[in-house]
């Protein structure tokens, strides 16, 4: 038995629960002050303010030293296993070539595509499990991982096969989403509805046991509603949770199909308009939106605010991948999400922990400081959260617990 004290926590803010929170409820924050906790085994055990601390026996003490403390962050959207960079597109870039226009001429994914498939599962594991250790230096101690750099069946298992990998071996809890339907491959250039046949007669009933949930690029260009209903519909079939990218550059009906579907998340959003919002907010679908993708494309910013007016629950992630947002940093997304959603704090927080937590379905266990949960915090080099979002290109976090032990 390990037992571990953390004392002397100047503010302790966390959102509180176990499922979405939206509307006014996104906003609140239980705020208590002069705080100790008190962790065994990796699990909260108790939770005291005011000044009181029992006097308990423990094999570790940590003094806070009346820093702000937070649930540990988790990360609900990234593509972070996958080979070689994209730096080659920023001239590309700069002469105003678009995302799409950049995959059409063989460039954008389907480079990862080739870097990816050209590298061996161990190779893979290692650069992403050297990610993993740089997330949690920034206070993020959960993510999700998307497949969708392999786009065959063998590939895409090489890389559900990574992310199992890091599952057994990485610090970092993370759950595995399986997104073959991510670009259509070269092997099957003009013939997307084959590619779909092939996903959904072959790979999926292969993935289904590797990956908790099913995702797909619903986009101008990529996948068509129809399509993406295909395959959502027969991972439902399987027993897959549903995730969809919706609406990053046109609205093409994406968040009306996630609803439609019973998805548990859509994600980017920035093209939604407001007959989109009002399918997420009826169907009860979490909006996971994307700032740093905006910021690096230079594109709108999702409607945030008039998300969370309509009752839609809202999750922030980083969507760390190659193309669209070469950049981990979720504290930077926070940031995104003050300056350019305008959400509050207390909103934010609450985007980045339990509502994260719930769009990849460990809200039971994860996303809040409550006595019950498994002990991940992060002391901040701040009294307030205040202070950690107005600084920005500097790490904010100080000490990261993961499940009870200090990294
Ligand atoms: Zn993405």
């Amino acid at each position: 038995m390990s037992r571990l004290l953390i004392r002397n926590i100047g503010l302790l803010q966390t959102p509180v629960g176990s499922a979405p929170l939206c509307g006014a409820a996104q906003g609140e924050n239980r705020k208590l002050r002069d705080v100790c906790i008190f962790v065994q085994d990796g699990i909260i055990i108790g939770i005291y303010d005011g000044g009181v601390c029992p006097l308990l026996a423990v094999d570790r003490e940590i003094d806070a030293r009346g820093k702000l403390v937070t649930p540990g962050l988790v990360d609900c959207h990234t593509h972070l296993v996958f080979g070689g960079w994209r730096q080659h597109e920023v001239p590309l870039k700069l002469q105003g070539a678009s995302y799409l226009e950049i995959l059409q001429a063989g460039g954008g994914i389907l480079n990862t595509l080739n870097s990816t498939r050209s590298a061996s599962a161990e190779q893979l594991y290692e650069r992403s499990k050297g990610f993993l250790n740089e997330m949690l230096k920034l206070g993020v101690t959960t993510c999700e991982i998307k497949s969708g750099y392999g786009l065959s069946a063998k590939e895409e298992l090489k890389q559900l096969e990574v992310i199992s990998m890091l599952q057994k071996q990485h610090k970092m809890d993370i759950v595995s989403t399986f997104m073959a339907a991510h670009a259509v491959p070269p092997e099957y250039k003009g013939n997307g509805d084959g590619y779909i046949d092939r996903i959904v007669e072959e790979m999926l009933p292969a993935a289904r046991e590797k990956a908790a949930y099913c995702d797909a690029f619903c986009e101008e260009g990529v996948f068509s509603v129809a399509q993406c209903r295909r395959v959502l519909q027969r991972a439902k079939e399987l027993g897959m949770k549903l995730k969809l990218h919706a609406d990053e550059i046109e609205a093409i009906g994406g968040a009306q199909l996630a609803a439609e579907l019973g998805a548990v998340s859509a994600e980017h959003l920035i093209a939604t308009d407001e007959t989109g919002i009002e399918a997420l907010a009826r169907g009860k679908v979490m909006a996971d939106l994307l700032p740093q993708t905006s910021f690096y494309l230079d594109k709108p910013y999702a409607n945030a605010r008039g998300m969370v007016q309509a009752g839609v629950p809202v999750a922030i992630a980083s969507d760390f991948n190659p193309g669209s947002c070469p950049s981990y940093d979720l504290q930077f997304a926070m940031r995104l999400g003050l300056l350019k959603y305008k959400l509050k704090p207390e909103e934010i927080l609450t985007a980045v922990t339990l509502n994260a937590a719930c769009s990849i379905g460990l809200g039971e266990t994860l996303g809040s400081v409550e006595v019950g949960k498994q002990a991940d915090l992060v002391i901040w080099d701040a009294e307030d959260l205040d202070l950690v979002l107005y600084r920005f290109g500097v790490n904010m976090a100080k000490a990261v617990i993961k499940k009870g032990e200090i990294l």
